[in-house]
């Protein structure tokens, strides 16, 4: 799944590569995918994006925001997969659930291997879809600060979002974080996935608002993770520190060996000494 990251990284190479590209023709896929989430024909589809020129895309969340023309915005969101642009038409993938050809005969598809939002709207009603409508501030932006983070924690807790693992990834709580990145998170700011929120002084909210807001800019830097690829085809650059292949090997900051428990609808790796439960 993209988080953050490679939504970012993407919506860069999209400005770069896609900016002013004229659309000859679009269509909603060659492959039925029952999670793939459309908001129209394929047929209004296609007459509304021929002719349009694409303008400059944007991001939020785990949201990517594509201008068709003047008048309506592509939304590609919560996607696991790939979003390529071809530099011929002829070089499409097999399947895919997005397509859109320009004038100088490139091509861009969107594919999604588990779930993801495909669809086109009127300006401005793109922000009245759930998820996008309300979405709380996301880590990099510039409301994003220690204290935000620290009231944001009553609110989880609140919710019924009560340890560190799921004010990360549960309930949109922070939006564009995923369990990827969260392992890695945890782990510099020394924090158990398990542990309650209510038990964290100041110094840890601190230590957790590092961990977030580094650990993204740090995986921005590097084009994303090296398990996602980008608008070109090519992986990023970031390697998780925690993730299935670090499991039994030394944790790099006290060589205890790193662990992986199951928790919170995914599976978490941690290291037992830098990690304890406060
Ligand atoms: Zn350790």
């Amino acid at each position: 799944m993209f988080e953050i990251p490679e939504y970012v990284n993407i919506a860069r190479q999209m400005t770069e590569s896609l900016t002013g590209k004229r659309i000859t023709q679009g269509d909603l896929g060659n492959s039925p995918h029952k999670f793939v989430w459309y908001n129209m024909k394929p047929s209004e589809f296609a007459a509304i994006v021929k002719g349009k020129a694409i303008g400059k895309a944007y991001t939020r969340g785990r949201w990517l925001f594509l201008p068709v023309g003047d008048k309506h915005i592509l939304v590609l969101g919560e996607c696991g997969g790939k979003i390529l642009l071809h530099k011929s038409a002829l070089m499409l993938p097999h399947k895919y659930h997005l397509s859109l050809h320009f004038e100088d005969g490139g091509a861009l598809t969107a594919t999604t291997q588990m779930w993801g939002a495909m669809e086109l709207y009127e300006k401005g009603k793109e922000l009245e879809r759930q998820y996008i409508k309300g979405m709380r501030t996301t880590p990099t932006e510039p409301g994003f600060t220690s204290t935000y983070l620290s009231n944001l924690m009553r609110e989880s807790i609140g919710s019924g979002f009560k340890t560190v693992k799921a004010i990360l990834t549960q309930g949109q709580m922070i939006p564009g974080l995923g369990n990827a990145i969260a392992q890695d998170i945890m782990f510099k700011a020394k924090l158990n996935p398990r542990q309650p929120l209510d038990a964290l002084q100041k110094n840890h909210v601190e230590a957790l608002h590092r961990a977030i807001v580094g650990t993204l800019l740090e995986a921005i830097r590097l084009g994303g993770r090296n398990d996602e690829f980008d608008l070109y085809g090519n992986p990023g650059k970031y390697v998780r520190l925690m993730d299935k292949n670090a499991v039994g090997q030394p944790c790099p900051e006290c060589g205890a060996k790193i662990e992986d428990m199951s928790y919170l609808g995914g599976t978490c790796y941690f290291c037992p000494t830098c990690q304890r439960l406060l």
